[in-house]
């Protein structure tokens, strides 16, 4: 795909490669004092938090380790149905470990809320979540999220890890994809 094809595929750009990077800095300055002298494990959730997860990362000063867990919802079409199914499980035994959740975005909350609580009942000394984007509007169960970067309208967001069809996960910023995309 051509890089002018991307740029017609667009219809706005919500936030910049800067404004993303200034986000995860001041998450990070927070995670850093709440998480001092501990080690905090990383848990992303694949695909999406690749991005996040990779900056985050490198902007914290604490020791860190990361993990991953790849999970599917059930559901028709693309929705999410709160049936969630993993499909890639950690690695790491949880068993009194402060583990934070990374996430790229919150829409119904029903993929995180039972992440969570799937996580908590594996022994873990605390379970947080970090997640860019929340959409409230589009909240069907309320998460407790510790660290939030922006909340954003109810529409379709790409780029920065999120895809639409496995597309645009490499854009550099986070964009509302243009109408003639979906048609
Ligand atoms: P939830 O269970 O909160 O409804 O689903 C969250 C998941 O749906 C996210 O991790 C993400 O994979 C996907 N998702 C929700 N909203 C968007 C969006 O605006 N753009 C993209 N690319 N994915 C989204
Ligand atoms: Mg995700
Ligand atoms: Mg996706």
């Amino acid at each position: 795909m051509e890089f002018s094809d991307v740029e017609n595929d667009i219809a706005e750009i919500l936030y910049t490669e800067q404004e993303i990077h200034e986000k995860i800095a001041e998450l990070s300055r927070r995670i850093e004092v709440d998480y001092a002298g501990e080690k905090v494990l990383l848990v992303g959730v694949l695909r999406g938090a690749v991005m996040v997860m990779a900056d985050l990362a490198r902007e914290l000063t604490i020791p860190i380790e990361m993990d991953w867990m790849a999970v599917s919802s059930y559901g028709s079409g693309t929705q999410s149905s709160g049936v969630v199914r993993i499909l890639k499980d950690l690695d790491t035994d949880l068993h009194g470990r402060h583990v934070l959740i990374v996430e790229d975005i919150i829409d119904s909350g029903l993929t995180l809320s039972w992440l969570r609580g799937n996580l908590e009942t594996r022994g873990a000394a605390s379970v947080e979540i970090c997640a860019l984007l929340r959409k409230p509007e589009a909240a069907k169960v309320q998460v407790d999220v510790k660290y939030e970067g922006f909340q954003i309208p109810n529409a379709f967001v790409v780029g920065y890890g999120l895809d639409f069809a496995e597309q645009y996960r490499n854009l550099r910023g986070i964009a509302v994809l243009a109408p003639h995309v979906y048609a």
